[in-house]
């Protein structure tokens, strides 16, 4: 079975199809089509990337996989969450996310976190759902270059993602945890 990937961003692109190979995946993944922007309103990650698999369903009309990611701060009672993107405004830039997010936990002596990745397999009947978890905590200092969104400030072990390498990040992540769990589902099929 060919399954489209509703995404335009070619990290996850490259994450996910890498997955899928090494996990031996029975159905393959196409990232070959413009996928239209799809409004994230729900209340929860869960429900945002169903929204996204149904609405790419009803256009493509074929098999799809959506996913959606957030932050989520102990102290915070979960925030950023479903905001994460937007979490200091509809056009914040990473750096502005991180800050407000720095500021929010200035006097915080908790500072656990975790990223969620909820993923969506959709055949136009049957939903199929994983979820990976990566635990860290939060620093009050960006550190690190690469990835993207709060990474810099985003600790595991003593090494933020940001100073991970793509390999080091992808091989723990929450994405790379969904996935192979949703291989694991979807090869049951
Ligand atoms: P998305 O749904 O995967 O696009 O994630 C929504 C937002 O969550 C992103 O814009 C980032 O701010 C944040 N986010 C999700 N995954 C990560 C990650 O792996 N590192 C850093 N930030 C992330």
């Amino acid at each position: 079975m060919e399954i489209l990937l509703a995404s335009n961003n070619k990290n996850k692109h490259k994450e996910l199809l890498n997955i899928f190979n090494e996990h031996g995946s029975k159905h393959t993944l196409l990232a070959n089509k413009d996928i239209p922007e799809v409004i994230e309103d729900k209340n929860t990650i869960e429900e945002n990337a169903k929204k996204k698999a149904q609405e790419c369903y009803e256009i493509f009309n074929s098999p799809v996989l959506s996913d959606d990611s957030g932050l989520f701060v102990e102290v915070l009672d979960g925030k950023p969450g479903v905001y994460s993107k937007r979490y200091a405004g509809d056009n914040a830039t990473d750096s502005e996310n991180n800050q407000k997010l720095i500021n929010e936990l200035k006097t915080a002596s908790n500072l656990n976190a975790f990223f969620k990745t909820v993923l969506c397999y959709f055949d136009g009947s049957n939903f199929i759902t994983s979820e990976g978890l990566l635990n860290g905590n939060i620093i009050h200092e960006p550190r690190g270059d690469n990835g993207f969104g709060y990474d810099p400030i985003f600790e595991v072990n003593g090494k933020t993602l940001a100073e991970m390498t793509l390999g080091e990040k992808s091989n723990i992540s929450h994405r790379k945890i969904a996935a192979v769990k949703l291989v694991e589902k979807l090869n049951e099929i």
